[in-house]
């Protein structure tokens, strides 16, 4: 079977939003197997849709569609459609149903417009809108299928995960299993861990093999598809012990962990806390693990010292130090990770001071990063020259960071 995504809405086109529903359907899809050859944006204009549908028609074999469900006058998707398989809209009870619900929640009249958004294909199936009002669709025709979702991805991406890809995954086939395992990396390029694997890369085709590189990580995704899901782990298992022996020591985790996941974890299961100064990335540091549940076990709080003088203030750094030591250097970096180890009293401190680019720090080029790490073994310092785009220098810095704590 093989897909073409549709995104509806002139906000696209007007450069006003990305389409992230189609990034986050072709993950989807990709996952169990469903090639998607085109994506495809179009205006909310009801003919260049009709234009867009038959083109679709004579390259896919299932037809998804993102946006214009909604209520108001430029949401025609549904209408369009209709008209273009020759079939009519009728009223969805349950979707009335919340959708009257959801008004008397909101103490709001319901208008006319709104009832709209209860209509449904003839002869499709709806798919349930757990967070929104406007119901999805999938409809069968002929060779083709057609699926009709929300435009906000909020309300798009549980119905596609929960509704929409258990009914593919059984149309596909009734008795297949299809089941993914991620491995991530740390600490290895895409280039140099695709060469050292670049055999069993070739080889492989259950479960396939899938690397994907961002911001200083490398993953592979290994999907296999058979009949049980005991014999799908047997197939994934084996092709990651091989991968396992030639690159294991860069693996630092697999499916949903990240590296502050991993950094929570390892530090709760010690007993630890961890607090940081933070001048390079602002925040980002402690913003990337206070965004896993649980934080608070570990994370007890930071400072972002951005200037020379909060360094001085917020830190007690003596002002003569900066006389002699540059705020982009080993000497600050471990400076800041001890005064903030101390001021927060915590187990282990990090800093992170740099600079981040496109312009130099003095003597010190784009791209410099110190991070130091105080803990009651001593303040160790770590030195790196990142030659990215300024934010994405401060990620990486971020990830490096949290790699030296689990590490
Ligand atoms: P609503 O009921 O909110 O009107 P809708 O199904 O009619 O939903 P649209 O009106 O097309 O959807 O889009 C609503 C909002 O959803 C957009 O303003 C945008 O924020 C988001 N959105 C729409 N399409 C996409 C897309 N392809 N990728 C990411 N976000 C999108
Ligand atoms: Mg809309």
């Amino acid at each position: 079977m093989n897909a073409e995504i549709i995104a509806v809405g002139s906000e696209l086109l007007l450069g006003q939003i990305t389409n992230t529903n189609a990034r986050f359907i072709s993950g989807n899809l990709a996952e169990i197997g469903i090639n998607v050859y085109y994506h495809t944006v179009v205006g909310d204009n009801a003919d260049r849709l009709k234009e867009t549908i038959a083109i679709a028609e004579s390259r896919a074999d299932l037809i998804i569609f993102t946006g214009g469900l909604g209520p108001t006058k430029d949401d025609l998707t549904k209408e369009t459609i209709a008209k273009h398989l020759g079939t009519t809209l009728e009223m969805d009870n349950e979707a009335m149903v919340s959708i009257a619900a959801f008004f008397e929640r909101a103490g709001r009249p319901m208008t006319e417009n709104n009832k709209k958004q209860a209509l449904v294909l003839s002869g499709g199936e709806v798919l349930v809108n757990e967070n929104g009002m406007a119901p999805g669709m999938m409809y069968k025709n002929g060779d083709h299928l057609y699926m009709l979702l929300p435009g906000p991805p909020h309300e798009m991406e549980p119905m596609f995960q929960f509704e929409a890809k258990p009914k593919l995954i059984r149309l596909l086939n009734k008795e297949d299993v299809i089941l993914s395992h991620v491995l991530r990396f740390y600490g290895i390029g895409e280039a140099e861990l695709e060469d050292r694997l670049q055999d069993i890369l070739d080889k492989q085709t259950n479960p396939t093999i899938a690397p994907l590189a961002s911001a200083g990580e490398v993953t592979l995704r290994l999907t296999a598809k058979t009949d049980s899901t005991e014999h799908a782990w047997t197939l994934i298992n084996a092709a990651k012990e091989e991968i396992l022996e030639r690159v294991g020591q860069y693996l630092y985790g697999y499916d949903d962990d990240s590296l502050a996941s991993k950094a929570i974890d390892l530090l709760k299961a010690q007993g630890k806390t961890v607090s940081a100064a933070e001048s390079l990335t602002a925040g980002l540091f402690q913003s990337e693990l206070a965004s896993v549940s649980g934080a608070s076990a570990v994370l007890s709080g930071g400072v972002v010292t951005y200037n020379e003088q909060m360094k001085i203030q917020q830190l007690g750094i003596m002002p003569e130090f900066f006389g002699q030591h540059s705020v982009v250097s080993e000497e600050t970096a471990a400076a800041m990770a001890a005064a903030v180890r101390e001021k927060f009293n915590t187990d282990i401190s990090v800093s992170l001071t740099g600079a981040a680019g496109p312009d130099a720090h003095g003597e010190q080029p784009a791209g410099t990063v110190w991070i130091g790490i105080a803990s009651e073994q001593g303040t160790k310092t770590y030195r790196l020259q990142l030659s990215g785009m300024r934010n994405t220098n401060r990620i990486r810095a971020v990830k490096l960071a949290l790699y030296y704590l689990i590490r």
